[in-house]
């Protein structure tokens, strides 16, 4: 499984990142909000907004990457329906923006 660390076997490690990490083998679609909650310190590493799923993981980009909204915010592919809450609990001293 490409999730799992070589190192220690621990999924979604965040300790060994960069040694299971692959951009393109990683699942994306069942994935990107396991990424978001055991990952976000290396977010400016693995963040690529066409790959990312936006309708499971909108949600958790407020909570886990309040610090980089300016990089991921996104008001077309951003899921309102499912984001919106977390996005006004989280993100509101980016108001103006969104
Ligand atoms: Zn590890």
């Amino acid at each position: 499984m490409s999730t799992q660390c070589p190192i220690c076997g621990e999924i979604f490690c965040s300790e060994h990142f960069d040694k299971w990490w692959n951009e393109n083998k990683f699942d994306w679609i069942n994935y990107s909000d396991k990424l978001i909650q055991h990952c976000s310190k290396y977010f400016d590493i693995w963040w690529n907004p066409d790959k990312f799923n936006w309708i499971t993981g909108s949600w958790l980009l407020p909570l886990y990457c309040s610090q980089f909204f300016t990089k991921w915010w996104n008001p077309n592919l951003f899921h309102w329906a499912a984001g919106s809450w977390s996005l006004a609990q989280y993100c509101s001293n980016y108001f103006e923006e969104w």
